[in-house]
């Protein structure tokens, strides 16, 4: 085995340590999850010729291949040029000769240049499922011109509606594609389809008013979209201007997993876009200027929610619908803090290995 590789390298052109001396797995970038089939060619020929010949979906899903031999590399980065130019500069319009912001004449041969900002995970969102209230998959690749490549971490998750199905709660950036619906009254024909399933799978803000006609408790509504989804005349519609809910501050991890908390409601577009402009910002800030791996929500913790989001929001301009948390508080901050009892006396007689 070479003792000379750089592992601390290898990684940051997206390769992961093998448990096996000398092994490697490369993890190819899918923003938002979605690839046009021929791109699964120029992968399937890298898991042949130099992987194991299978490829795993990531957690982030990513597409990995293990048992790619050290030696082989040069060759792997040279072939998947043609992978990284089609999906981030043609697909996602990426600039791949800049790394954070600053210039960087992107060699072919070397790779993806960083993994700091990880893969866009996303939900199919409503290209294809009926509770979607957003194009998850277009989103994702606004997103990816915006945060790759950068050494700065993050995590975006993307899910299509409030079912969250992606746990856009768990990561540092979690997005949620919410519907401002509309009600017409005159197409109600008083079923009380929409009150049943409002309380059956969401928050229960509809409740039977004369003649059956839905009454909407505003406060409330998270813009699900159920309502519509089972509506037999369309008297609920999505209105078509898209808004979105952002988490921040979930992660998982060995050092206090947490959800994460609603930072903004309503937000347009044009809000979620310049607010992940910011991102960096605000990373190099808390990490002073080292790009070292911490999650989002261990920089909010450091900064302080105040501090996040005074840069976080700078030169963001809010559309009037948007709404930002005041304060943001999580429990989750000190490890073991929920453990702190004492065992009985012979608990502790059996030792290590006790399962007490
Ligand atoms: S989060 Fe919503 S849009 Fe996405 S897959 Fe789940 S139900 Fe469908
Ligand atoms: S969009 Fe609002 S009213 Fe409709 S089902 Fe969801 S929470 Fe209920
Ligand atoms: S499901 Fe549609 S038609 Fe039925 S009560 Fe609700 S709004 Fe009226």
């Amino acid at each position: 085995m070479n003792r000379d590789i750089n592992v601390t390298k290898l990684k940051l052109n997206c390769y992961r340590q093998s448990k096996v001396p000398g092994e490697f797995m490369l993890q190819l970038r899918v923003p938002g999850a979605v690839i046009p089939v021929e791109y699964l060619d120029i992968a399937s020929e890298i898991a042949r010729k130099w992987g194991d010949g299978n490829f795993h979906i990531g957690t982030r899903m990513t597409l990995d291949f293990p048992g790619i031999k050290y030696d082989d590399i040069p060759a792997v980065n040279k072939y998947l040029a043609r992978y990284i130019k089609g999906i981030e500069e043609d697909e996602c319009d990426v600039d791949m000769d800049k790394v954070a912001g600053e210039p960087h004449d992107w060699d072919e041969d070397e790779g993806y240049p960083t993994i700091g900002a990880r893969n866009i995970s996303a939900c199919i969102g409503n290209v294809h499922c009926i509770c979607g209230n957003i194009n998850t998959q277009d989103l994702a690749k606004k997103i990816e011109k915006i945060i790759f490549p950068s050494h700065y971490h993050i995590k975006v998750n993307i899910a299509g509606c409030p079912n969250d199905c992606v746990k856009a709660h768990m990561c540092d950036f979690g997005i949620i594609g919410t519907a401002k619906i509309d009600f017409h009254p005159e197409r109600c024909i008083g079923c009380g389809a929409c009150v049943r399933q409002c309380k059956h799978a969401s928050t229960r803000v509809l409740s039977p008013g004369p003649n059956g006609t839905p009454i909407k408790d505003d406060c409330c509504c998270v813009g699900c979209g159920e309502c519509v989804r089972v509506c037999p005349t369309g008297a609920w519609t999505r209105n078509p201007q898209k808004f979105y809910k952002v988490i921040i501050g979930g992660r998982t991890g060995r050092q206090t997993p947490r959800a994460g908390k609603m930072f903004l409601n309503w937000a347009s577009e044009d809000v979620v876009l310049g607010v992940l402009g910011n991102w960096q910002k605000f990373s190099a800030w808390a990490l002073d200027y080292k790009p070292v791996y911490l999650h989002g929500g261990h920089l909010i913790d450091r900064a302080g929610y105040q501090k996040f989001k005074e840069i976080i929001l700078d030169g963001v301009k809010l559309n009037p619908e948007c709404m930002v948390a005041e304060q943001i508080f999580w429990q989750e901050t000190e490890y073991r803090s929920n453990f702190n009892v004492k065992l009985p006396a012979d608990h502790q007689k059996a030792g290590p290995g006790s399962q007490g």
